[in-house]
């Protein structure tokens, strides 16, 4: 029994991917192990922060960085680093403020991804400020919602957001620039820890525990002089977003070993043919390698359920799979295409195994009732 077995809850396989609904990500001992000894003795807190902000930017290619407790609470910081721009007058007077504080964003970012991005830009004191339509935007609609009281432009890489017909990340960095405005980046579930930042956005927002399997955590990366007004925070609204000791090592722990973890992924390839093979054999069920939509190197594995064999359609499946004594988890964003995923990046080769067991008792089962 796992300890959460031992705490009267259900024993969860998840496979699809990283999940906030099931605790994100698994942490490795290695990292565990780095987590157990920073929360067994004293640093000097703020050197602490400094130098992991260091360890981070050797990562990003950034100038700072500065470690949060999630990617939410980095979003409100930045906001808030934006609006204050670290004065302390104003930090101190947050989520409250006036005067220069609208945050500029594309409707078709504002996405929520569990909660409404919008909120964390008002809890560090940004009133938000939408340009283009849902499905449409065009720079010229960008540049026209800037104005004298504009703080920051904001933009959101996520595969919530719609994907087509918004406004390129080159051109937010020219109005950027052009307006002498700060680029905020929400890149929270992103594996690309250099892009944005070489693209020329100021603060960059990341999750640790989506991509980088690290305990709960978040950070900002960026320019020297904004990360300085994000460090400026902690005498207000981000020490209600603190994160402790263990977990900022936890964190830098987990981005060196994050080179380690692709390439585990490629090895996973063969153990994904032998699922495919064996779900594959089951009546009823198709199974593929499915390559990543957003283009990341990722690979899953996509079922396809034939209703007329099975008896149950995609969305029975996934149910039962669900719900039964072992929760287990697939992506089923495609349900109403009769298809699911198995994301293989959280599983063990054991639970892979008890995938299979379990979809065999569904289809043979349901069978057996129906012939
Ligand atoms: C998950 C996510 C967040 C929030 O990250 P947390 O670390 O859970 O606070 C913010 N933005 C996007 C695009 C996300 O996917």
């Amino acid at each position: 029994m796992n300890i959460y077995q031992r705490l009267g809850l259900k024993r969860v396989i998840n496979a699809s991917g990283k999940m906030t609904l099931l605790g994100v990500s698994s942490v490795s001992a290695e990292v565990m192990q780095a987590v157990t000894e920073a929360a067994g003795s004293f640093v000097e807190i703020d050197a602490l922060v400094d130098k992991t902000g260091e360890l981070i930017s050797g990562h990003t290619g950034a100038q700072d960085s500065y470690v949060t407790s999630c990617a939410s609470a980095g979003i409100a910081i930045a906001v808030a680093a934006a609006v204050t721009r670290g004065e302390p007058d104003g930090v101190a007077r947050l989520p409250e403020s006036s005067g220069r504080n609208q945050i500029v964003m594309l409707r078709g970012h504002n996405i929520d991804y569990g909660a409404p991005v919008t909120t964390a830009i008002r809890l560090g004191g940004g009133k938000v400020v939408e340009a283009g339509q849902s499905n449409l935007a065009a720079k010229w609609q960008l540049e026209t919602a800037i104005g004298p009281q504009t703080a920051a432009l904001f933009y959101v890489k996520s595969h919530h957001c719609v994907q087509k017909g918004m406004v390129a990340l080159a051109d937010f960095v020219e109005l950027a620039c052009r307006f002498d405005l700060p680029l905020i980046v929400d890149a929270a579930a992103e594996e690309d820890l250099r892009v944005y930042v070489a693209a020329g956005a100021n603060m960059v927002i990341y999750s640790g525990a989506k991509a980088f399997d690290a305990p709960t955590s978040g950070f900002i990366t960026g320019d020297k002089r904004w990360i300085a007004c994000c460090k400026a925070q902690h005498e207000g609204i981000a020490r209600a977003m603190k994160i402790g000791k263990e977990n900022m090592v936890g964190l830098v722990v987990a981005l060196d070993r994050y080179r380690d973890i692709s390439q585990a992924r490629e090895n996973q390839l063969p153990q994904l043919e032998a699922m495919i093979e064996q779900i594959g054999a089951l009546r009823g069920l198709h199974a593929e390698l499915e390559p990543d939509e957003a283009g990341r190197p990722i690979y899953r594995v996509r079922v396809k359920v034939d209703p007329t064999q099975c008896y149950l359609t995609a969305t029975d499946v996934e149910a039962k799979l669900r719900t039964g004594d072992m929760a287990m988890y697939t992506r089923h964003y495609f349900l109403h295409q009769g298809v699911f995923s198995l994301d293989p990046r959280a599983l063990h080769a054991e639970e892979m195994a008890l995938i299979v067991d379990r979809l065999r008792e569904i289809v043979e089962g349901n069978q057996h009732a129906a012939d």
